[in-house]
């Protein structure tokens, strides 16, 4: 099909053109002298995408599920208790780790398109006195309702109980989109993948891990390999890795990293939340739902939205891609044929969003949907007409100097003349 797929699921999303190219690097030797030149920055770069100067990155190649894992063994034991509220398929999938892995978890209930219940959590955490409850697992942004949850609410939680439990977030589609503050906010483990808002394709598991979190790996008797904490820090401490590291994908990241401080986090944020903005009011203009209940918990990252009673959702996703090239996120386990998902996050402006408002328009109404032609369409724009920030002036920098003869000559009388 010719022209651009439009990629608006939740992940992975668009990989900028700058980051494919500094990917295509020819591979090299990981324990070569140079090596630690490329390593030992993005590791460092990295923390500021997590606000955070007292904890350390760690870089697996995995998915982001592989970082949930290295947070639950290099830190807990067998029989340990967590405590988790769930409200969606990833907070599901994170508890049903913990329970494979050999952790008893304390699991709060709650419907889906709701947030994290704080006070729920903050009873359970107030009622265990003998402080059996060694972390609690939170999903900062629950990508499969368009859920945000507020991580600092979870900490003053804690505080206010007293309770000395880790505080384990899922950051893998809110960091480097949505604020999030680890330093600030007292998270002790902060899981993200490469493939959401740090706009590379799938294959790197992150996690910073807090010193309080980093202080338990001795006491901590999970069985643990691969994802090792302590292998991989003695290896990072020297610039290198305890294995083969994903070399491309460093080299993207190490792009992906310099796109991200030059739009500025802070702008990259507002920027998530005014396209959010445009797709809620696109949902309105269709008359629609999300599925997300209250608007304190809208996600800047993912809009699930509910399609009408009778409707497959599956069918919309189905000629969404089939017709107009358009790929929308389906609705996951017991969501699934209730709602679709628009992903919008990562390297995407308002006329790529555009495309796929009217994709999904489009794709509603063929379904048997009756939405308004150009409803959604016209909302999103109204709501961002005029407060676009417009691009600032190109200032195209001076030829190289190799195009100006002139200078060796130049300098040649400059020795002459300092040696009379
Ligand atoms: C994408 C995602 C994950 C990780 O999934 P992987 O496919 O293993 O990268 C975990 N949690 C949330 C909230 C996610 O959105």
């Amino acid at each position: 099909m010719a022209g651009r797929n439009f990629l608006l699921v939740p992940g992975p999303t668009n990989t900028p053109d700058r980051i494919l190219r500094a990917m295509h690097v020819a591979m090299e030797d990981h324990r070569s002298s140079d090596f630690p030149s490329l390593a030992t920055p993005v590791l460092e770069d990295l923390k500021k995408i997590f606000k955070t100067t007292k904890g350390q990155a760690y870089i697996f190649p995995s998915s982001g599920t592989g970082a949930w894992e290295a947070s639950l063994s290099n830190t807990l034991s067998p029989g340990d208790r967590v405590l988790a509220a769930r409200f969606g398929q990833f907070s599901y999938l994170w508890i049903d780790m913990a329970q494979r892995l050999g952790l008893k978890v304390d699991i709060l209930e709650t419907e889906w398109g709701e947030g994290a219940p704080i006070e729920r959590l903050h009873e359970a955490l107030a009622a265990d006195r003998a402080h059996e409850i060694k972390a609690v697992l939170f999903t900062h942004n629950e990508t499969a309702t368009g859920v945000t949850s507020d991580v600092g609410g979870m900490r003053k939680a804690l505080d206010d109980a007293r309770h000395p439990a880790l505080l384990m977030v899922d950051g893998v589609s809110s960091i480097g989109s949505i604020d999030f503050r680890m330093d600030e906010w007292g998270v002790d483990c902060a899981v993200t993948g490469s493939q959401k808002g740090l706009m590379l394709p799938a294959g790197l598991g992150i996690v910073a891990v807090s010193p309080k979190a980093a202080a338990l790996y001795e006491s901590a008797k999970l069985p643990r390999c691969y994802f090792d904490f302590a292998d991989m820090r003695k290896a990072n401490a020297t610039g290198y890795f305890p294995y083969t590291p994903a070399l491309s994908l460093l080299y993207g990241l190490r792009e992906s990293l310099a796109m991200i401080f030059e739009e500025g986090l802070e702008n990259i944020f507002a920027r998530h939340h005014r396209l959010a903005e445009g797709a809620r009011a696109a949902v309105k203009g269709w008359g629609l739902q999300l599925c997300a209940k209250e608007p304190r918990w809208y996600s800047d990252t993912v809009s699930a939205v509910m399609v009408p009673a009778g409707v497959n959702a599956a069918e919309v996703i189905d000629i969404a891609y089939r017709r107009y090239n358009l790929a929308l996120g389906a609705g996951l386990a017991r969501m699934s044929g209730k709602l679709f998902r628009i992903g919008h996050l990562g390297d995407l402006n308002e006329l790529m969003l555009l495309g796929g408002l009217a994709g999904a328009e489009m794709a509603m109404r063929d379904a048997g949907i009756k939405v308004t032609p150009g409803s959604g369409v016209a909302a999103a724009e109204e709501s961002w007409r005029g407060t676009a920030k417009p691009l600032p002036k190109r200032d195209l920098p001076p030829r190289a100097p190799d195009a100006q003869p002139a200078a060796p000559a130049a300098k040649e009388k400059a020795t002459a003349g300092a040696a009379r």
